[in-house]
């Protein structure tokens, strides 16, 4: 018979989400065998994607002692936020300097986490990482759980955590259902010069076919994602240069002026997608594995960042009772506390995409006298940006600043 390599913790999916709960786990001491099925895509400068990190992502960052690396790359910190509406003359404006604090949240690419990440596990003793692997079967057994890989290796911990992305194999294989609902909305995504500077500031101007956000880069450029009616992507994808950067320019009101070059394009089909359980005895879900989310507040990522914070703790304080790791009882408490989380933002980010897709009159109106009522009530605003920031609610230690 092989051998089997014994863990505390096995983690499938080493993208941010599982690699940041491979540092918060093995920086403690335990055991980690961290399963991916790729090399990772480190590219830097050049992708299309980009994604918007919020203080509280920053401060786990700089708890896992990963922040340093990452803001030594070309990241690009917002000191505003500016919303509005192309149906009403409603606007929204935060600004960083209202709740005296230097930024409101940066923009990075994928692949500076990813590369900060794995420099970081490297450091780490306890830590495997076992890339390319693809794992060939799951089993339970006793207290501890089994993982079969496809090179016939096999590991066992008390615990398997999936954070394997939304089409989550891990899921599948163990058949947690998702309760799944189609936009019918695809954003698209691409690096953009505009003629005027974009003043550290995220933009987002609402359409009646979804939001368009154009995101600062460091280096003067900004990241645009542009959702858009399924119906209507082909057609903007395959615009020649001019005619892209003529719509663009339009549908973004010229705020920012002309758009004067531009890099490739990259689309994504929107779903929102929520797991029913997040756990079962000796598996739990977290990331994207546990919920995709509209992109509109940027918030996909940030919220994974959080549950690796949450089942992080939840895992070292029961090691540190001598409680089981791995036990239902055990994980229901992580699943207590990021489901109902999660599902708010869910429930928010669909109210939000609905009430700007709605083009009647009195939705228009509604929605311009909303914005501009909370544009004028400060601590509305404030509580607002305090949500923008990932800083409302119940944070997790590695989440608290320090
Ligand atoms: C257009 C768009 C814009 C977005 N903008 C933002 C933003 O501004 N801010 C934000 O916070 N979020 C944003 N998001 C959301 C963000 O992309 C996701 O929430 C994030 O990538 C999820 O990370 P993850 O680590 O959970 O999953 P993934 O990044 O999907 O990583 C999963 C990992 O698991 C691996 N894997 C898969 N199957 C297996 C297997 N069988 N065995 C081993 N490994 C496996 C994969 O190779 C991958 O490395 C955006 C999404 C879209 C579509």
């Amino acid at each position: 018979m092989a051998s089997m390599d014994q863990y505390d913790v096995i983690i499938i999916g080493s993208g941010i989400v599982g690699g940041t709960l491979a540092c918060a786990l093995g920086r403690s001491g335990l055991r980690v065998a961290l399963v991916e099925a790729r090399e990772p895509d480190i590219r830097i400068g050049t992708d299309p994607r980009v994604y918007a990190i919020t203080r509280a992502s920053e401060q786990i960052f700089r708890s896992l002692e990963v922040w340093d690396a990452i803001a030594a790359q070309p990241v690009c910190a917002f000191t505003d936020m500016e919303v509005w509406d192309a149906g009403s003359d409603g606007v929204l404006h935060f600004d960083c300097a209202e709740l005296a604090v230097p930024w409101l949240g940066h923009i990075i690419e994928p692949g500076i986490m990813l590369a900060a990440l794995q420099d970081r596990l490297q450091t780490l003793d306890g830590v495997d990482l076992y890339c390319p692997s693809l794992f060939a079967e799951i089993d339970c057994v006793a207290d501890r759980v089994v993982v079969t890989l496809e090179d016939g290796r096999s590991l066992s911990a008390p615990l398997l955590a999936a954070a394997d992305g939304a089409r989550s194999p891990v899921r599948e294989r163990l058949g947690i259902e998702v309760r799944r609902h189609d936009y019918h909305q695809t954003s698209l995504a691409a690096r953009v010069h505009t003629a005027l500077p974009h003043m550290n500031t995220a933009w987002q101007r609402f359409l009646p076919g979804g939001p368009l956000a154009f995101l600062p880069l460091a280096d003067g450029w900004s990241s645009i994602v542009w959702t858009l009616p399924e119906d209507d992507v082909e057609r903007i994808e395959s615009l020649d240069q001019d005619a892209f950067h003529a719509a663009l320019a339009n549908a973004f009101d010229h705020r920012l002026g002309d758009i004067v070059d531009s890099g490739p394009r990259k689309t994504w089909p929107l779903v929102r997608q929520h797991a029913v359980h997040y756990v079962q005895e000796r598996v739990a879900l977290l990331g994207d594995a546990a919920h995709a989310i509209h992109p509109l507040a940027g918030q996909g990522v940030n919220l994974g960042l959080l549950d690796a914070a949450v089942l992080a703790g939840v895992v070292l304080e029961a090691r540190a009772g001598n409680r089981d790791t791995g036990s239902l009882h055990t994980l229901r408490r992580y699943e207590r506390w990021r489901r109902s989380d999660n599902q708010l933002m869910m429930t928010a980010m669909d109210g939000i995409n609905r009430l700007f897709s709605n083009v009647n009159l009195p939705a228009g109106r509604l929605r311009g006298a909303g914005l501009s009522l909370v544009g004028l009530t400060a601590p509305v605003r404030h509580a607002l940006m305090r949500h923008a920031m990932g800083l409302a609610g119940d944070l997790p230690a590695l989440a608290r600043p320090q």
